[in-house]
């Protein structure tokens, strides 16, 4: 993994553009190495239930895309201030890996990845609502990888308790 800063007049590492997998993707703007960081996925931090209500607000799950669980209990919302990191698709043998460090998610080149490739990396969505019918038709996977387990849904599961942070000594 290297963290070296890239000369300033290279290739954009990555490139938003329209996807053949879902809606918009993103795509290597030029060659990249293995352990590359790529981008920093950005957006408003704000706590679950405030990612909740908007979600309902937006009318619907589909939002749930854009958001990025933090190990403190928060999340990025990528649909508030965030970069092109948010369009980054969903595979079940993806080419890239979000590492978390102190508070800043970056994304990762797992593999060479050669330039004009799609990127993408593994999310299992957390919803918290019933995964209905429709729910699991949104966020059906279509990657195409042998693997692939047909959904971007990870099997249900509450958020972060809120007890975890009381009790301040
Ligand atoms: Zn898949």
């Amino acid at each position: 993994m290297t963290d070296t800063p890239l000369p300033s007049d290279a290739a954009p590492a990555c490139v938003a553009r329209n996807s053949p997998v879902h809606g918009q993707g993103v795509f290597a703007g030029r060659d990249l190495h293995a352990g590359e960081r790529i981008i920093e996925y950005t957006g408003e931090r704000i706590e679950w239930d405030e990612a909740i209500r908007r979600s309902a607000q937006s009318g619907g799950p589909v939002n749930h895309t854009f958001y990025f669980s933090l190990e403190d209990g928060r999340v990025i919302d990528g649909g508030s201030g965030g970069n092109d990191s948010r369009l980054i698709n969903h595979s079940c043998e993806p080419n890239c890996e979000a590492f978390e460090e102190d508070g800043q998610v970056f994304i990762y080149a797992m593999q060479d990845i050669a330039a004009g490739a799609e990127l993408n990396y593994s999310y299992p969505l957390i919803y918290d609502g019933p995964h209905t019918r429709a729910v699991k038709a949104a966020f059906a996977c279509h990657c195409g990888a042998p693997t692939c387990s047909g959904t971007m849904l990870a099997p249900k599961q509450r958020p972060v308790k809120k007890n975890k942070k009381a009790k301040a000594p």
